[in-house]
């Protein structure tokens, strides 16, 4: 275990020099305050809990403070935002603190969001409000629990700075943690400004540090760009055997790790709704649930063509061909342990669409129906959800078939059935009206309910006495909550 001024720092992506990052400092917050740490991502720096609560902490998360072998940097990179391309953007508002390196051997990206104005702010003000570093603190975590790859955050720590957005808030700052901070967009800025040298040199360095195995192939370039695509389509499927909208899928929030990455007006599904959109500037729809998959598919192929300087179109097209086949079989995979199915059968799929088809049109809550499902045998628990289903001939058709489906799957007992079941369906997911309350406690200085909220979501399959009230839905305010896209 380690104090906080006894970090390992290597910062490798600093020293690629001034064509890849600009030296910035942080802009200090005033009166900065902890409003929630991870106990959890503090452990992948190998702190302990407590040195959250001393006041060099808060000092250092808001830029009062500095390690002196910290080299902040604001990056540069480009990317397609909703299918055009933006020639630069950046980091506007967050900085690569610098790369750390814990007792496991493991590399840690530090990374500052609302740390002030940098080269790459264009219009902006460099600043995160509170409301928003709530949101990625509570996401990334709550991903992370439920086994979905995702950046991490450290803590969020407020202030007193106002910050206008549609109205006057207050500054924050969250600090994420990840492998790597490097995006499709950067390939993307260094091909599109024909810089081939530098493109060269990224690839390299993303090769060394994150796909070293691909090192061995014949054409490491190729393998890697392979990897990235697999590590793609394996996030979506979970994305979507979970209900999470990521809601701004632009290239330059997609992570070279195929890892969730930079959150915006993100939502879990609360009622099942295939085409339900959580960005409400998005007015075509594209991000919408389900153009997740399709979406995935049209970032890679940006990606690749970024990538065409080093590895044939041929490759390339027949690497992207594996992201459909590759997402199908992670997803059927999923929903066939949600549904409590050990072995697979052709019509499985089937199975699958006729349930979500019927979820979708009664309006039956996504996460609590696969809870609820394996709470009890087969037959018992479809008949109490039978209720839950407006158009009752189709739901008892398709009980029919799961329960013989059940009946074919293995012979195991009711307890078995529960605890494979709950393993992999949450009782707990982070709905927009829960962060929203949250966020509304505070902004008033109350910060115990967004403690409490990641409490609880850190384990998501483990049912925890008090916290039933975690496991609803929403009641009728927060049920079609407008996120704001401002952030
Ligand atoms: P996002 O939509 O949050 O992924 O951001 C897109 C681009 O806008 C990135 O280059 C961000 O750094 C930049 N950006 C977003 N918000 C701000 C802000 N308040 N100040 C400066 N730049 C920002
Ligand atoms: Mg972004």
């Amino acid at each position: 275990m380690k104090a906080l001024d006894e970090l390992t720092f290597d910062n490798r992506f600093a020293r690629l020099g001034d064509a890849f990052s600009t030296h910035v400092l942080p802009e200090p917050l005033d009166e900065p305050r902890l409003v929630v740490a991870s106990n959890a991502a503090m452990a992948l720096l190998d702190l302990v809990p407590a040195v959250a609560e001393t006041p060099v902490f808060a000092e250092l998360f808001s830029g009062h403070k500095l390690w002196a072998e910290a080299e902040p940097r604001a990056m540069i990179y480009s990317g397609h935002q909703f299918g055009g391309y933006t020639p630069q953007l950046g980091d506007g508002r967050g900085l690569l603190l610098g790369e750390v390196y814990n007792e496991a051997g493991e590399h840690w990206d530090l990374h500052l969001k609302g740390a002030g104005m940098t080269p790459y702010s264009r219009t902006g003000d460099g600043r995160a409000v509170l409301r928003s570093s709530i949101r990625e603190f509570l996401a990334s975590e709550a991903l992370h629990a439920l086994g979905i790859p995702s950046s991490r955050a450290l803590c969020v720590i407020g202030s007193s700075t106002p910050v206008w957005r549609e109205k006057q808030e207050r500054g924050a700052m969250v600090l994420r943690l990840a492998p790597s901070h490097i995006r499709f967009g950067h390939f993307e800025y260094f091909y599109y400004t024909k810089k081939p040298e530098q493109q060269a040199e990224l690839a390299e360095h993303v090769l060394n540090l994150h796909y070293p195995e691909c090192r061995e192939q014949l054409e490491p370039y190729l393998a890697m760009f392979r990897e990235i695509v697999e590590r793609n389509a394996e996030m979506i499927a979970k994305w979507q055997a979970y209900g999470f909208c990521h809601g701004v899928m632009n290239t330059d929030n997609m992570s070279i790790l195929g890892i969730t990455f930079d959150f915006g007006p993100f939502a879990f599904l609360d009622d099942f709704d295939a085409h339900f959109i959580c960005n409400h500037s998005d007015h075509e729809g594209r991000y919408s649930f389900s153009n997740q998959v399709p979406i995935g598919q049209w970032n890679l192929s940006a990606l690749a063509q970024a990538l065409t300087p080093f590895i044939s179109v041929d490759a390339l097209k027949e690497a992207l061909g594996l992201y459909l086949p590759l997402y199908q079989a992670h997803y059927l995979d999923l929903m066939r342990r949600r549904l409590g199915l050990t072995t697979a059968e052709d019509d499985d799929q089937q199975l699958v669409e006729r349930l979500l088809k019927l979820m979708q049109n009664s309006g039956v809550d996504y996460t609590l129906f696969f809870r609820r499902l394996g709470d009890e045998s087969a037959e018992m628990a479809v008949a109490k959800l039978r209720d839950d289903f407006v158009d009752l001939a189709g739901f008892d058709a398709w009980a029919g078939l799961y329960k013989a489906r059940v009946e074919r799957d293995g012979d195991y007992s009711e307890e078995q059935r529960r605890e494979r079941m709950h393993a992999v369906n949450p009782l707990y997911i982070l709905r927009n009206y829960l962060a929203q309350n949250a966020i509304a406690a505070a902004e008033s200085g109350d910060y115990s309910e967004v403690q409490r909220l990641h409490e609880v979501l850190s384990k998501p399959f483990e049912e925890q006495a008090g916290m039933e009230q975690y496991a609803q839905r929403p009641p009728d305010w927060g049920k079609h909550l407008e996120i704001s896209c401002s952030s």
